[in-house]
């Protein structure tokens, strides 16, 4: 006996998580991937102790920490002078019971896609529409007998019904833009980033982030000795240098070591590139009728505090919770629930991306010589002041399942 019929758009992280979850929750989950395969765009991921405390709700949460490498934070200028080393990452742990991991992408869909039942995903098939259903209130129809209409959704093998739809398709979410053709859509954030796999390298290489003007070179270490690298700075949007490697060492050749040695070991064919997109203004919400928005879908962020995908896994487990208690009567006001706990915390945690990646891109020597003294005083004298800044994003808990319901934004 299922509780109802879910539709989720989308097998990324957010969505192998949501698909996972809601299974577990009762719900007879379709899953609609368009790619052929669950191959992950991007190398490696980092997961702060919220994302795993969501990966913990879900299931998966203990495989992925055998699997990781904690990460011990440090901000170096390009010169490699340290501004701030190692103390806040052993504080992180202490606080909040976990460090930040490093896994492989490819390690963190893996465990989520252990945890969705056989026969709930479908790959190789394109959402092509979703008809929200919902109340008469909200824009959709009544049935018959005062039931609310149902979501009709479209894909490329055929078409079904759904009591809840939950859209994880991403930053271009086809399913946003038809469900709020008035919203502005995206934005580019001003820069563009790469990302790459180098390695195996000799010795103990230190995670760091370094910072030039108005650049970011990360790197940071892999359980199997390879380093996972990436860099950001402004660019043209839509610019490509053709040989993304050689402009790497055009911009970074030049930077402390081990950057120059990772570079020299890379292949072309490793690195990627991407520009970084924002919303143009937050979402009116994350419902209508009977469709959810959950991930970069509803609230993409700049990466510069690694928490796209901890917020996508976030959004997974307190979806799932509320539904575990929810039937399909119930999904409209379950989802307004979903909407008044997911919107404050996302909105808070995009603005603090946002800060961050304008910190990062200055450019002027006096913006960037005050940033790089405030950061080394920081570190010298309020280590704690740090910590408390980003402790609300880290010290998030799921909700448990009974209580959900009653959880307060
Ligand atoms: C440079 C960079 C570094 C980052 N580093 C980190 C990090 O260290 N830590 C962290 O937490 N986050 C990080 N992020 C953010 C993170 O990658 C994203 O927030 C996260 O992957 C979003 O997951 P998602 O499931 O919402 O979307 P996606 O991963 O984009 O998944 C969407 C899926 O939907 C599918 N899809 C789309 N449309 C349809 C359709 N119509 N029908 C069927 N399927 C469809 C797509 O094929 C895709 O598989 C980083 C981002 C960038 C750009």
């Amino acid at each position: 006996m299922t509780r109802g019929r879910a539709v989720v758009v989308g097998a990324g992280i957010g969505g192998l998580a949501a698909a996972a979850g809601l299974s577990s929750a009762g719900w007879d989950v379709k899953l609609f991937e368009r790619a052929t395969t669950l191959e992950p765009v991007g190398a490696a991921l980092a997961l702060a102790p919220n994302g795993l405390r969501a990966l913990d709700a879900i299931g998966a949460g203990d495989r992925l920490r055998e699997l990781a490498v904690p990460q011990e934070l440090g901000i170096r200028r390009s010169s490699g002078r340290w501004l701030m080393r190692s103390s806040t990452g052993r504080m992180i742990a202490d606080r909040f019971g976990d460090s930040i991991i490093l896994l492989p992408r490819s390690a963190v869909i893996d465990a989520l896609a252990a945890r969705v039942p056989e026969g709930v995903l479908s790959l190789a098939t394109e959402v092509v529409s979703v008809e929200p259903g919902g109340t008469a209130g909200q824009g959709g129809t009544a049935g018959q007998g005062g039931q609310t209409a149902v979501a009709h959704v479209v894909t490329s093998a055929g078409e079904l019904d759904a009591d809840l739809v939950v859209a994880a398709d991403g930053i271009g979410s086809g399913t946003r833009a038809a469900l709020f053709p008035g919203h502005p859509g995206l934005r580019y954030a001003g820069f563009t980033t790469w990302r790459l796999l180098t390695g195996p390298v000799a010795g103990r290489v230190p995670m760091a982030e370094s910072w030039g003007r108005g650049t970011v070179f990360g790197v940071m270490p892999l359980s199997d000795g390879r380093v996972y690298c990436y860099a950001a700075a402004p660019a043209e949007p839509g610019a490509s240098a053709g040989d993304e490697l050689a402009e790497l060492v055009r911009l970074f050749g030049t930077w402390h070591e081990p950057i120059p040695t990772l570079l020299a070991g890379a292949r072309p064919r490793d690195v990627l590139r991407h520009d970084v997109a924002e919303l143009a203004a937050p979402l009116p919400s994350f419902d209508k009728g009977r469709v959810a928005l959950l991930g970069d879908a509803a609230h993409p962020m700049t990466p510069n505090l690694g928490q796209g995908a901890c917020q996508a896994l976030e959004d997974a487990a307190v979806i799932s919770a509320l539904a575990a208690g929810t039937d399909p009567d119930g999904v409209a006001a379950m989802l307004a629930r979903y909407t008044a706990d997911r919107q404050p915390r996302t909105a808070y945690v995009v603005r603090w991306s946002r800060r961050a990646a304008t910190m990062t891109t200055w450019s002027a020597p006096p913006a960037v010589a005050f940033r790089d003294t405030l950061m080394w005083l920081l570190a010298r004298f309020a280590p704690g002041a740090t910590l408390r800044g980003i402790g609300t994003i880290y010290g998030w808990e799921p909700p448990a399942p009974t209580e959900a319901g009653q959880r307060e934004a």
